[in-house]
Formats: structure tokens, C-alpha cells, sequence
């Protein structure tokens, strides 16, 4: 039996790397509330995602609703069901309503053409998600941002590093947010940031994430905690030193998958977004049974017996979650529902061999039923 082969795993450094970066600490006793090493990791990635303005986060999903909250987003939001729980939670957590938007059958992304049907008089941000890493239609967005008034809220928790033409990815809309979970291309443990341009809802987010305070004795914000630590900040800039190696081998194995998948037939890779630079974050995958010879669920069944662990990544769409039954209407998204049945991502990480990748493959195409 070939070795476990999971969908994804962490980045590290060495341990070493890690230990000299927090042995300062143990000196300072100062372990969290913007210390030296977040204030470093800041600047650095500032500098690396291109950004004017940038506050981090102890996770993404925290960041998300400092989001919402600092640019007084209200009433209806447009959003995409095709995304982790997090976006739609985060909506919801705040007592907005979601008002979900079908995907393009493409990219996955919101489906820009289908935004304006679904705007009311309640109406006031877009929150669409870069899912995968691929870039959303950005200039339709903001055009009809622009037309009617709304903020927009990237979660662009998938595409750290992404970049159109050279402008990079946070760079479009009021803010975006990104996550450095573990699990994603770039890393602090858990962790998240939020990028934009507008210094006063900058000034919000850092007394929104420390308990509201703009001065000790200024509590000006029912704020909450979403604080990023000193040893968060520490596993960043050890990261942020390897994660353009780690893209370069997640290309490797990217590339192996896209060559050797892409002409089977009943298989659907997404084409490479023209004048997109990439961040090889996920693989997704869509079977059409019928000319697969097996559905989604039965090839997810059977890479598991050959332990290959791929994910159906996203099912179910968010809008069909046990935990939303009955707290808002439904729109019907049909091509996000088709996408969430036939989807899968694949086994993607830096230190995959593109070795893995064959047998990953070798294992799709060869052993159909
Ligand atoms: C990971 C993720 C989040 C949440 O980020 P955390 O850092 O895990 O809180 C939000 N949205 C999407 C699309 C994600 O993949």
C-alpha cells in the first residue's frame, strides 16, 4: 500500500528557524499586543502583497467580521454559497442577510453577470470570494459597486499572492481579507489579515480587534479580541522567507496534474486565468459521471482505498447548512449546486513529489470500475 497521500499539509520551517525567531521573546516577556515581531511581520507583508494599508488577525474568520463591522455594512449582502462556512457564517454572525449569487461555470467565482438582479433598496456590500486562488471578474465588480453604491469585501482567503497583470490581489475592492490558517499557502498557525487603502477603517480594525479601545481609557467600539500573538507573528516571518519556493513546487505538482488530467475525458480542470499569476493554492477537479464512467462520490471512494485523500471541497454549498434552515430566503445558484456535487480537490502541498502526483493520477484514470 502506498503511503497516506493527503489533500493538503502544512508548511514549516526548520525547527530551528523557528526557535531563533522566538528566543527573543523569553528576553522581552511582551508575547502578544503588537510586538516586535508583528510589527515586522506587517511590514514584510506589506511589502511582499503590495499594500497600503494592512492589520493582521489571529485568524481570517475574526478578520472577516471586523470587516463587515468597520465598514458598517447593513441589511443584504451578495454573496457566493460556493466557499468554506466562514464567509456565509461571518455574514450571518453579524445579522446580515446573505443573498447568494450563482458562480461561473469557469472559474467558480461569483458570477459578475448575475449580481445586479439581485440588488434591493437593503442592498450594501458584495462579498465575493476568490475561491481557489482564482481571481474574481474584479472590474465588473467594481463597476457595479460603483453604479449603485456598495462596499466590497474580498475573502481572499485563497489567494495569497495572487496578482492581475502586477497589481496584486488585495488590491481590488474596500478591503480584502486574507487567512493564514495552516492549511494554506502561506501560514502563521492560525492567523489572518485584512488589506485595503482608507486609513480611518484602519484606525477602526485595530481598536475593533482589541476589546474597541482607541486609548486605555477610550472604549469606543464593542470590539472583541482577534489579536495576533508574537509566536503567530514568529511562524509568519519564518514562512514568509520560503513560501516562494513553496509556490514554486505546488506549480510543479500543479502543473504534473493539469497536463495529465486535463484531455480525460469527464474530468474538467478550470483553464488558467489569462494574465493571472497564480498561487497553485488548490486543484479542483469536476466529474461529469456519465462520460467518467464513475460520479464524484465513487472516485472520492476509491482514491480513499488506495489512500489518496482528496476533499469535496466546497460540498455542501453554504447556503443548504442545517445551521441556516429558515433564517433567510434561498436563492437557487444551479451552477454552484452542479459544481458542489462534481467536485474534488486533490492531494496539494509544497513538499508533495510530483512522484505523489503520478501515482494520484495513475490512480483517477486507471482504476475506473
Ligand atoms: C480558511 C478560510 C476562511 C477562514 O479563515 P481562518 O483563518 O481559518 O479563520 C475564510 N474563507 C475561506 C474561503 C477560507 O478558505
Amino acid at each position: 500500500m502506498h503511503e497516506p497521500i493527503p489533500v493538503t499539509r502544512s508548511l514549516l520551517p526548520s525547527f530551528d528557524e523557528y526557535i531563533a525567531e522566538v528566543k527573543p521573546l523569553w528576553e522581552s516577556r511582551w508575547l502578544t499586543n503588537e510586538g516586535a515581531l508583528y510589527r515586522r511581520l506587517e511590514n514584510e507583508l506589506r511589502g511582499y502583497l503590495n499594500a497600503s494599508r494592512i492589520s493582521l488577525f489571529t485568524n481570517g474568520h475574526l478578520a472577516l467580521e471586523a470587516a463587515l463591522e468597520a465598514l458598517e455594512v447593513t441589511g443584504e449582502i451578495i454573496t457566493t454559497p460556493f466557499t468554506f462556512a466562514s464567509t456565509t457564517q461571518a455574514i450571518v454572525r453579524k445579522g446580515l442577510t446573505p443573498v447568494f449569487c450563482d458562480v461561473s461555470p469557469d472559474n467558480f467565482t461569483m458570477d459578475a453577470e448575475k449580481i445586479e438582479e439581485l440588488i434591493t433598496d437593503k442592498t450594501s456590500a458584495i462579498m465575493p470570494v476568490h475561491v481557489y486562488g482564482n481571481l474574481c471578474d474584479v472590474d465588473k465588480i467594481e463597476e457595479i459597486a460603483e453604479k449603485h453604491n456598495l462596499k466590497v469585501i474580498y475573502d481572499a482567503a485563497h489567494a495569497f499572492g495572487v496578482k492581475k497583470g502586477e497589481t496584486s490581489v488585495g488590491n481590488f475592492g474596500d478591503l480584502s481579507i486574507f487567512s493564514f490558517h495552516a492549511t494554506k499557502v502561506f501560514h502563521t498557525i492560525e492567523g489572518g489579515g485584512i488589506v485595503g487603502q482608507d486609513d480611518m477603517v484602519f484606525h477602526r480594525l485595530s481598536a475593533l480587534k482589541n476589546f474597541g479601545q482607541y486609548s486605555p481609557e477610550d472604549v469606543g467600539e464593542i470590539g472583541g479580541n482577534s489579536k495576533m500573538s508574537e509566536f503567530q507573528a514568529a511562524m509568519g516571518l519564518c514562512n514568509l522567507r520560503h513560501v516562494g519556493e513553496a509556490i514554486q513546487r505546488r506549480k510543479q505538482v500543479v502543473e504534473y496534474y493539469r497536463k495529465h488530467l486535463s484531455s480525460i475525458e469527464g474530468i474538467y480542470v478550470c483553464p488558467e486565468q489569462k494574465g493571472v499569476k497564480s498561487n497553485y493554492a488548490y486543484f479542483p477537479i469536476l466529474i461529469s459521471a456519465d462520460e467518467f464512467g464513475e460520479n464524484r462520490d465513487q472516485l472520492y471512494g476509491r482514491l480513499c482505498e488506495k489512500n489518496i485523500f482528496a476533499r469535496k471541497y466546497f460540498y455542501p454549498l453554504t447556503s443548504t447548512f442545517r445551521c441556516f434552515r429558515d433564517k433567510f430566503p434561498v436563492q437557487p445558484t444551479p451552477v454552484a449546486q452542479q459544481i458542489s456535487e462534481q467536485v474534488l480537490t486533490l492531494p496539494l502541498y509544497a513538499d508533495m513529489s510530483v512522484e505523489d502526483a503520478e501515482y494520484v493520477c495513475a490512480e483517477i484514470t486507471g482504476g475506473r470500475k
